[in-house]
């Protein structure tokens, strides 16, 4: 029987972070979910993933917008479950403009959000790791972490940044029984991509299936959306004993779209 470790999933109430909260309390693993609001649905929606796998499951708030806050999510879970063994670097915004006109905020909460809260995150977990010789780093880049699409630099710069930081942190734990990896998804059709939709059916001026065929699967040859069960899968699969040599690399699920 394996043993249950203790998960902290980034923005983790919708999309992608929720499908791996799933797969990891389906595991039997204490999960902790996260977001930056503290409402009775945060909540509730804990409780409804413990109810589903018969795991232990808590939400903690954390603005993965500031760095305090995002070391403080890990003491946070230390403090509900003893320690943290496995961590999921997925919250993520995205903001679409041309550079000239990219408002500077913007830019910095994207990099904060999509990067910077990683590092802060990663720093407050590995002492946790090393004591207890066991620890997985999972960081949820993209497929804009290894090439590029317009409109997006804040975004592709992060996800490059998160790739980067992927190799490093793998090279500085090569030797503990940790491992850090990225996994970079194509399009996935969560909120995320649904708040793009009415812009670009805007500028292109077709109509929703359209859109979503002939512009955001364009470059995704197999023409499918991955799905959120699809990379909640591979993040049991690289937090099991045989991805125990798997480190520092980028597992894409993206249809095929980087082979192009
Ligand atoms: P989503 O919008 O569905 O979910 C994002 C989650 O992050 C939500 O739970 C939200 O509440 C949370 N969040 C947002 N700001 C936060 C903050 N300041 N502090 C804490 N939590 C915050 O998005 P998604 O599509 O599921 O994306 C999840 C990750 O996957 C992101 O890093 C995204 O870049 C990446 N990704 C998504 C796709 C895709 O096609 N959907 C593709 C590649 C990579």
């Amino acid at each position: 029987m394996q043993k249950t470790r203790t998960a902290v999933i980034t923005g983790s109430t919708s999309g992608i972070g929720l499908g791996v909260a799933h797969a990891l309390a389906a595991e039997g693993h204490n999960v902790v979910i996260n977001s930056y609001t503290d409402n009775d649905a945060d909540h509730a929606l804990a409780e409804e993933i413990s109810a589903k796998h018969g795991n232990r499951t808590v939400y903690i708030q954390a603005d993965m917008s500031k760095g305090e806050a995002a070391r403080a999510l890990i003491g946070k879970a230390a403090e509900a479950f003893g320690h943290v063994d496995i961590l999921v670097n997925n919250a993520g915004i995205q903001h679409v403009a041309a550079i000239e006109e990219f408002p500077v905020e913007t830019w910095d909460r994207v990099i904060a959000i999509n990067m910077n809260s990683a590092f802060h995150t990663t720093a407050a977990a590995l002492p946790m790791m090393r004591e207890h010789k066991w620890g997985r780093v999972v960081n949820i880049a993209s497929a804009h972490g290894l090439t590029a699409s317009p409109f997006k630099s804040a975004y592709v710069t992060a996800k490059h940044g998160v790739v980067g930081m992927t190799k490093v942190v793998a090279l500085e734990t090569a030797e503990a029984p940790i491992t850090c990896n990225a996994i970079c998804p194509g399009y996935v059709l969560t909120p995320l991509v649904e708040a793009q939709l009415p812009d670009t059916m805007e500028k292109y001026g077709m109509d929703r299936e359209t859109v979503v065929r002939e512009v955001l699967l364009e470059r995704q040859p197999s023409k499918q959306f991955a799905t959120v069960e699809q990379i909640g899968g591979t993040v049991v699969f690289l937090c099991s004993d045989h991805a125990e040599q798997i480190t520092g690399t980028t597992i894409s699920v993206d249809g095929g779209w980087t082979a192009l």
